[in-house]
């Protein structure tokens, strides 16, 4: 007998999940599915992406409600629109030998009619990313006066993009006596601050820091020097051959000329951040799902909660910022028992990144050495014998070509003419990485050649901290902020130091020298025909290794947000130009850039 029958689930239930390849509940799902079975309980469940949390609360739902009646009773609150739909199918499918279950996903960048006509013919579980959730709402569109149960998933993340305020007022519009159940993969003050506002004495269960998948995962970190990285990220993707990756890199940006890159490089490669529309997302992803793409170039919020099977290999071109997004960046692989290798491109100054993961992850990664250049032609090599080796031949449609083929050949021996076949690709790679340099950068453990070499350390330079009254209310993460003031001051990326955005300001540091730059710049610059301003911050200045000890807080330099002097065969755009993929920055006084555009702009 399937286990989930002990846990209380129904059997149309459990055989519908039982066709998911669901054997037996994950650990989450065993502790948590009697609790909200009782569905007398508000709850608070900390667990990674990866961990079973959709069908932990999912099936939970379709236990509670009552399909006979045909409204809103439950509301699932989740931070983007991917996960929405991941979400939506997920309960579908656990559904799908119930009847007369609805539900919908409300999402922003499609169809609102759409969507209103949906709710409008009646529904039970509304799957919603909050502003436009909010946006329907305020159309009066919709009832949530009988909603049972709320739950809000990816609470940490839903904070992070700045929908705190949202939140509030979705919620306002459900009974009080409605159950809330809050699923986070970290619990700051501000998710704990939420979990108390909302919640009455709820059940809490930490489900540990480790996802299902973590144990099948290999982690890798290289050591390059920051102008190798491109090429030495396509060196690992080329000594991969069967690779099927998510490359996760740092901002929108960073992900378009990645991807913009590889294309014109050769490689089947494509990108997913919160610029593009979400028909071209949603492009995207059926492409990648259906495996015609080999490399998904994405940020974390495009990226966040998309399960896509037998991805190979996760790949970090840029750490995240947020080290906890490590574990979630990673989880996209060796999903369902299957393993997969996550891998770290890092410069010599992020060592201390690695070693802060490897504790939260509780796992050792190893230090992988950049193939050489003959290391990758025989992996290719090999992989063109493997394939012609495996190739499922159709001999209906291939036959009548054969005498014409045979005939071609009929002078050469079979050494020969193997050696010939395997040329044809192999050549290509042997022509690209003769004479390749070695792109490893020899580092020691807190000293680096690369360091040196740019001399990035020689001295403490010192920063300066500055206020500007920007901050997350205005649209800005700190990706977002960093080109806004690049943009304005003209001075590099790279130079900029730690930024931190808050509500309705933002502190970012700056190398003394530029101060007066910088400062000069923004003056009568306008923001929503609001005046910026800056000052420097009370709290004084801060040199750049003490920045740099404390770890993940501080951009790393070397990331490669201008990486026009790279020598590794990157090919991206100016991104101070204004021209190019994005139309530089232009569009700050207009549309959100960042991945949620359905969010409102707010004016202070
Ligand atoms: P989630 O954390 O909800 O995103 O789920 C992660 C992945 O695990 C998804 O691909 C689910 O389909 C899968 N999954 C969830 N529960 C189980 C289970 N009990 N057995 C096998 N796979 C599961």
């Amino acid at each position: 007998m399937n286990p989930f029958i002990n846990l209380g689930i129904r059997h149309d239930i459990v055989n519908a999940i039982s066709e998911l390849g669901f054997e037996n509940p994950t650990p989450i799902q065993e502790q948590s599915i009697p609790v909200l079975l009782r569905g007398s309980n508000d709850f608070v469940g900390l667990a990674q992406t990866g961990t079973g949390k959709t069908a932990a609360f999912g099936m939970p739902l379709l236990e509670l409600l009552d399909f006979e009646e045909n409204h809103p009773q439950a509301l699932v609150l989740c931070p983007t629109r991917e996960l929405c739909l991941q979400i939506t199918n997920d309960i579908k499918n656990y559904a799908k030998h119930m009847n007369n279950v609805n539900v919908v996903a409300v999402y922003g960048g499609a169809s609102i009619q759409d969507q209103l006509r949906q709710i409008k013919r009646g529904v039970q579980i509304v799957v919603a990313t909050p502003g436009r959730m909010l946006d329907i709402i305020n159309r009066k569109a919709i009832n949530f006066s009988q909603v049972k149960f709320v739950v809000l998933d990816e609470a940490d993340e839903m904070l992070n993009m700045g929908f705190q305020e949202d939140i509030d007022n979705i919620l306002s519009t459900t009974p009080d006596e409605k159950k809330t159940w809050l699923f986070s993969a970290t619990m700051p003050a501000e998710v704990r601050r939420i979990a108390k506002k909302y919640m009455d004495n709820p059940f809490e269960l930490t489900m540990g820091t480790k996802n299902i998948a973590a144990e099948n995962i290999e982690h890798e970190y290289y050591v390059v020097r920051a102008r190798d990285k491109y090429a030495a990220f396509k060196r690992i993707v080329d000594n991969n051959p069967e690779i099927f990756g998510i490359v996760f890199c740092r901002t929108k940006i960073e992900t378009q000329e990645i991807a913009e890159s590889l294309i014109k490089d050769g490689y089947n490669a494509d990108a997913l951040h919160g610029d593009l529309s979400q028909q071209q997302r949603d492009k995207v992803m059926k492409r990648y799902r259906e495996r015609s793409l080999q490399l998904l170039i994405a940020t974390d919020v495009a990226a966040r909660g998309i399960d896509v099977n037998d991805i190979t290999h996760v790949i970090n071109f840029s750490l995240p910022d947020e080290i906890e997004s490590y574990t979630h960046r990673s989880g996209r692989t060796a999903r369902a028992g299957k393993t997969g290798v996550s891998i770290a491109i890092i410069n010599s100054k992020e060592l201390g990144k690695i070693r802060q993961i490897e504790r939260i992850i509780g796992k050792k990664f190893v230090k992988a050495e950049i193939p050489t250049g003959f290391d990758v032609c025989e992996k290719q090599l090999f992989s063109i014998v493997h394939k012609v080796h495996n190739v499922q031949v159709n001999k209906e449609q291939i036959v009548q070509y054969l005498p014409r083929i045979m005939d071609e050949f009929k002078d050469m021996s079979k050494e020969d003419f193997i050696t010939r076949f395997a040329s044809i690709e192999f050549n290509r790679f042997l022509d690209y990485y003769e004479n390749a340099p070695d792109l490893n950068a020899n580092v020691e453990e807190g000293r680096s050649r690369d360091r040196d070499e740019r001399g990035a350390s020689s001295g403490p330079s010192a920063f300066t901290r500055l206020f500007i009254n920007l901050g997350s209310v205005d649209g800005f993460n700190r990706g977002d902020l960093l080109g806004y003031i690049c943009n304005q001051s003209e001075i590099s990326g790279r130079t900029v130091g730690k930024i931190d955005v808050k509500g309705v300001f933002s502190f970012f540091e700056v190398p003394n020298e530029d101060v007066e730059k910088v400062s000069a710049s923004f003056a009568g610059a306008e923001f929503n025909s609001r005046p910026v301003r800056i000052e420097v911050s009370g709290e004084g200045t801060s040199d750049r290794r003490e920045s740099s000890s404390r770890g993940g807080e501080r951009r790393e330099g070397g990331s490669g947000y201008k990486r026009r002097d790279s020598g590794g065969g990157y090919r991206g755009g100016d991104r101070n130009s204004g021209g190019g993929r994005s139309g530089g920055f232009r569009d700050f006084s207009g549309k959100s850039r960042d991945d949620r555009p359905e969010r409102k702009r707010r004016v202070l």
